[in-house]
């Protein structure tokens, strides 16, 4: 990322509470409960008209560096629903489960591999302090669904439990219609499914949830350069999204942690107040994936190099994260409440990186009932909406307005007052340092591309 100029204002501010951005994303229309009308339903979430503007730029900003910026990187769409045989060949159907146990005082529920090994062994609440229940109840976390109309002929299949198996599936059509050879990669953003046994933690843990993978096939002698390369390229991605550098960190997995195909694996963590979370895994998959869906599907997945006439299965790295977990993670990153230097009420502000706000300019003149602002306003934001998300804003006083803009992350609000009518300037206010600078209007296009971009 070289975006001009972008330097967070980053204070040693606390850990945000989850109720905080739960809040904040309700009153100003980033995320609402599904079916809130009829009681909700948990784990599974809209997004608003700030929000959807928020996913799409962290979408397109992972496109951007992942696709658009490797030549050995394709991306592509694969369907939500697939022949039921692949959830077979990738081992969902038999492993995709989580081990559950239940609080006999409290009835609280708890993931087995989400307890503390003494609470597990003594069989203790780690909330209540209750008796937890000796046997862990199994559950599969695929989300079933048919195929067909008629009753009997109609075929059980499963809504994906994890977006990246289209990928595989894709392999040998990418190969053969794009003339790319190993090492390249594939992309793909998608929806995911999973019964998940304890949803919660607002967009942490859904049920229909958006994932981003990277697999990348290698030859098995360059493995472990490709793993270093993208394990280093993906934390590098977000701590250049981040203001609270020192809230993300590796984490290794041990020994007992791992795949029997994997030599290593390592989670990319963030700090919440919830704890250290997985954000996004890079995974060494080596030859499991496609040797799997060979056998299963009859069809030889093995890569013959043009140029050696070596066959070989190739290997694969992995990184796949979470697009809600970056949106959720981006907002407890950016949220602040700035004490107001005139006692009056905090300023509440997301210094969300400029290219990531969901309104890049605010364009509001100064007051409302002077027509010759109002116009000129409307007519500033008509152009600038050409090029990127502005909003109109003529309600309520300029000091209020600003910090309307800021509780939603705008990072730019231009101003037009009796001077501009005088000499076609404006003033431009920067979100996190309050700042204020005149600029011409013929040049304000330019001045505001030049930091809500990326290039
Ligand atoms: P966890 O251990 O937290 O359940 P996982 O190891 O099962 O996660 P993966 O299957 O590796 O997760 O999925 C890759 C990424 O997808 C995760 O790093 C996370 O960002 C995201 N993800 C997984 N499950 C969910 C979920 N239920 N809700 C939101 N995002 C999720």
């Amino acid at each position: 990322m070289t975006q001009t100029e972008h330097k967070p204002e980053v204070h040693d501010t606390p850990l945000v509470p989850i109720d905080k951005i739960v809040s904040l994303c309700k009153r100003r229309g980033f995320v609402y409960p599904n079916s809130e009308i009829y009681g909700g339903v948990s784990g599974i979430y809209d997004f608003g008209p700030m929000g959807v503007e928020l996913r799409n730029n962290i979408r397109r900003y992972w496109w951007w560096s992942m696709v658009q910026n490797h030549d050995n990187v394709l991306g592509i769409e694969g369907a939500i629903i697939t022949h039921p045989r692949v959830w077979e060949a990738s081992g969902h159907i038999e492993n995709f489960v989580d081990k559950l146990v239940d609080c006999k005082k409290c009835k609280r529920r708890f993931r087995v591999d989400h307890l503390e090994p003494a609470n597990l062994e003594q069989h203790l609440c780690p909330v209540c302090g209750g008796e937890l229940t000796a046997e862990p109840r199994v559950f599969n976390l695929l989300m079933e669904t048919y195929l067909g109309v008629v009753e009997g002929e109609r075929m059980k299949t499963y809504l994906r439990g994890e977006a990246c198996q289209d990928i595989y599936l894709d392999y040998d059509n990418v190969l053969k219609s794009s003339r790319i050879q190993i090492p390249f990669g594939i992309c793909q953003i998608g929806k995911a499914f999973r019964n998940e046994v304890t949803p919660g933690n607002f967009l942490f843990r859904q049920r229909e949830f958006e994932q981003w993978d990277l697999q990348f096939f290698v030859h098995p002698d360059e493995m472990q350069k490709w793993f270093d390369y993208w394990k280093e390229f993906r934390y590098n991605w977000y701590m250049g999204i981040l203001n609270h550098k020192d809230r993300i960190r590796f984490r290794e997995h041990a020994p007992d942690e791992l795949a029997h195909y994997a030599k290593q694996a390592y989670d990319i963590e963030y700090q919440t107040i919830l704890g250290w979370q997985e954000w996004e895994g890079i995974h060494w998959r080596q030859d499991w994936d496609l040797s799997r869906h060979s056998q299963y599907s009859g069809q030889d997945l093995s890569y013959t190099d043009p140029n050696t006439k070596e066959r070989y299965m190739p290997w694969i790295v992995e990184t796949s994260g979470g697009v809600d977990r970056t949106f959720l993670n981006l907002l407890l990153d950016a949220y602040e409440e700035e004490p107001d230097p005139a006692g009056k009420e905090p300023r509440t502000v997301l210094r969300l990186n400029p290219m990531l706000a969901p309104v890049k300019v605010a364009v509001l003149p100064l007051q409302k009932n002077k027509e010759e602002l109002v116009t000129t306003a409307k007519d500033i934001h008509k152009k600038l909406q050409r090029l990127m998300v502005s909003q109109y804003d003529d309600i309520q006083n300029i000091g209020r307005r600003y910090r309307r803009q800021d509780e939603i992350g705008t990072p730019y609000c231009v101003t037009i007052d009796f001077q501009t009518l005088d000499d076609q300037t404006v003033t431009v206010r920067e979100r996190d340092r309050m700042t204020q600078e005149r600029i011409a209007i013929s040049e304000l296009p330019m001045y505001l591309l030049q930091r809500v971009s990326w290039q």
